[in-house]
């Protein structure tokens, strides 16, 4: 039996860091709060927690020191903490911060924006508060673009940004594109940022290789980790036999033994203790 961990597979360099200064920041202060699930993982929420870290989602009853994480969070945050005086630890990804940046530009020159991804993923909450009143949130590739376009229209401008959420699906923008290039008028600006970060890119080409050549896949990552959700996406395209977990207590390690080549894919939020104990769990064909 061959098993093949993704080179990939794991946390992204946005939320390591995130997770390592969150970690340090608990062992010299007390009252640490971080706003928000800091990854989509209860194993390592747990472990944050066990270390002193509160889990918060809003600023309400904070005080002293809150974590802004890898996702990144929305303006009025920033104006709160201050009127509070709460201390901001802003781990906030550079990818992010690269949108909120886009975003707030391209909105101050005049353009209606086109935001691939999910409205309520907390990334984009953080990206929409640099927008104005002209965006339009695009999570599916058919229905969603062409009611972007309806709501583009309606608002007279002629001028348009199309950019992503950090971890939405690269085929998926691609369709957006193309759609996007297709039916806007000639006189129309049309800019088209790729915001997918490479974390992101590379973890999805990787899957789709993995998955035509394995038997079996396993994904790894949190019940609402967006990017997560992703791969296991891309796998399933390719190879029927793939399974989606957060821990290996959810797997059945008797069946998945009966394949000869079994790839393992991890989200940007899964911890390498994870991917490890799924692997040695199969290769031991028995949990302990
Ligand atoms: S997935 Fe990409 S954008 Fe998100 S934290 Fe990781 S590196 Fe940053």
């Amino acid at each position: 039996m061959e098993i093949v961990i993704g080179k990939t597979a794991g946390f992204c360099i946005g939320v390591q860091k995130a997770v390592e200064n969150c970690s340090k920041l608990a062992k010299e202060q007390k009252n640490i709060y971080c706003l928000g699930e800091i990854v989509h993982n209860q194993e390592v929420i747990k472990d944050l927690e066990k270390q002193g870290v509160k889990f918060i989602d809003d600023l309400e009853n904070a005080e002293g020191t809150v974590v802004i994480r890898a996702h990144g969070a929305p303006k009025d945050v920033y104006k709160t903490a201050e009127q509070k005086g709460i201390t901001l630890q802003d781990f906030t990804c550079p990818n992010v911060l690269k949108i909120h940046n886009i975003a707030e530009k391209y909105t101050n020159e005049g353009f209606y924006i086109f935001l691939c991804g999910n409205s309520r993923h907390p990334e984009n909450l953080g990206t929409l508060s640099h927008c104005g009143q002209y965006v339009s949130v695009i999570e599916n590739t058919d229905e969603d673009v062409f009611k972007a376009l309806e709501s583009f229209e309606k608002s007279g401008l002629k001028k348009l940004l199309l950019i992503s959420q950090t971890t939405y699906s690269l085929s998926k923008f691609y369709i957006v594109e193309e759609i996007v290039k297709n039916e806007t008028a000639q006189d129309v600006e049309l800019v088209i940022k790729n915001t997918i970060c490479k974390a992101t890119e590379l973890r999805q080409m990787e899957t789709e290789v993995m998955s035509k050549e394995m038997e079996y896949m396993i994904i790894i990552g949190g019940k609402n980790s967006s990017n997560t959700h992703k791969l296991y996406t891309i796998a399933q395209q390719y190879c029927p036999n793939s399974t989606c977990v957060e821990t290996y207590q959810e797997l059945d390690i008797q069946d998945i033994r009966k394949y000869e080549k079994i790839g393992i894919m991890a989200g940007a939020s899964t911890p390498q203790k994870s991917i490890e104990d799924v692997a040695s769990i199969i290769r031991a064909g028995r949990v302990n």
